[in-house]
């Protein structure tokens, strides 16, 4: 048994979702879980949606009327005529609409998770429509069915113990009516019957999360790049394709910011050893880069950027030592806050940290830690991560470079930089 996932991109009009049918006629022996994102940007635009619900109504409105003709486009062009799927289809859109009227009842994470995960919804009936069309017998699951979190929205934390016992009774026999199923990623369900998503990019986690309940035997994420590259072509133009990376190499990727896999995916593969493919869908035949058990000499170099990074020094007013009782609270703060540490260090008498300048949260963050120590920042740096450095690659992201702060480890060194 595999699964498949197949993010945005890859279902981004009517073409994209045919190909995904000609992908799936190569795998016509094998029994198949589908794990399928939002079409192209539904994602962002539902999240206009709901930001509209709770600041301009309007706005809602036409953001939603927007999602809707997206949608329609594409059934239109899939589905000469009408028939079951622009009814449930259409039923989506109702229920989405009737979200907006009248004054939101949930707070803001929680409705966001009501809203957000319809365009999971939408793309996977769609698909499972489309395929059955294409002769694809397949059963379509509700992912709401068999995920069950916590209530932590916009990020819910998986309940395995539920979530592998409805594996078992809800998804695992389906298998005897059909050989493909069809559910979504990046959603759930809470114990209160609420939905929940898993976090942005979260439809990887999804596939990881039943590979691992159902004991796959492999999982396989389809792209828009050959695999996983050293570095983002955003911003190098001649990346290197690693064909083959371990667990752990993958991990400490995805931990350092590199988009490429969803950092929660990881760990419950190698916990069961289920070896992760990453392919392109546009080159369905090329081997892609494998991620599983084995240990690899040193790789070739790979680069994280992240730009748009905001140093900050925080300092005891009175000017004592940085000791323990103050990085805990200042640890605090920031968990608080909801802000990510990229990068830290700490000297006697201030401790510095990196992180994304999340215009969101980061004025109320500053004024929490000033209320205890005087606190210093830098905005507009970058935060340039490469794992298995050398002297040669750490000169090469160094030009046209100001060096703010460095760190290094025996296989990473990170660098807080200014563009000169
Ligand atoms: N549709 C969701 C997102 O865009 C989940 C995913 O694509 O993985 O974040
Ligand atoms: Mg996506």
């Amino acid at each position: 048994m595999k699964v498949f996932k197949f993010g945005g991109a890859s279902v981004k009009d009517a073409a994209a979702v045919r190909n995904v049918a000609s992908i799936l006629k190569g795998y016509l022996s094998d029994k198949i879980i589908v794990v399928v994102s939002a079409m192209g940007k539904t994602t962002n635009a539902l999240e206009k949606v709901v930001d509209g619900i709770f600041h301009d109504k309007e706005h809602a409105l036409d953001s939603l009327e927007q999602v809707r003709k997206f949608h329609f486009d594409i059934l239109d062009d899939l589905f000469p005529e009408k028939g079951k799927v622009h009814e449930e289809v259409h039923n989506l859109f109702v229920e989405l609409e009737w979200s907006i009227d009248g004054d939101p009842e949930l707070p803001y994470d929680q409705e966001y998770d009501q809203i957000v995960s319809v365009g999971e919804l939408i793309s996977s009936v769609i698909l499972s429509h489309y395929l059955r069309a294409e002769g694809f017998t397949n059963t379509w699951i509700d992912a709401r069915d068999i995920i069950r979190t916590d209530d932590h929205y916009r990020e819910g934390n998986v309940d395995w113990n539920s979530t592998k016992d409805l594996v078992k009774s809800k998804l695992i026999p389906e298998f005897d009516k059909a050989s493909l199923i069809v559910t979504q990623g990046f959603i759930g369900v809470t114990s209160e019957n609420y939905t929940i998503t898993l976090g942005r990019e979260g439809s990887d986690y999804t596939a990881a999360i039943l590979a691992y309940c159902t004991d796959a035997d492999e999982v396989l994420i389809w792209k828009d790049v050959p695999g996983v590259l050293n570095a983002d072509p955003k911003w190098f133009n001649d990346t290197i394709l690693l064909k083959q990376i371990s667990y752990h190499d993958a991990i400490e990727l995805a931990f350092y910011g590199a988009t490429i896999l969803h950092p929660k995916t990881i760990k419950p593969l190698q916990n069961k050893k289920i070896p992760l493919r990453v392919k392109s869908f546009i080159d369905p035949e090329k081997e892609g880069t494998v991620i599983n058990d084995f240990e690899n000499s040193r790789l070739v170099p790979s680069f994280i950027f992240k730009v748009d990074q905001v140093l900050v020094s925080i300092s005891p007013k009175d000017l004592s030592f940085i000791v323990e009782e103050n990085l805990s609270s200042i640890f605090d703060v920031f968990a608080k806050a909801g802000v990510r540490i990229n990068m830290m260090q700490n000297s006697a008498v201030s401790f510095s940290v990196c992180i994304d300048n999340r215009k969101d949260r980061f004025e109320e963050l500053i004024n929490e830690l000033g209320k205890d120590f005087k606190v210093k920042y830098n905005t507009d740096l970058e935060l340039i991560t490469v794992r298995y450095y050398d002297d040669a690659t750490v000169k090469r992201v160094m030009t046209g470079k100001e060096m703010i702060l460095e760190q290094k480890s025996r296989n990473t060194i990170q660098l807080v930089v200014r563009n000169t």
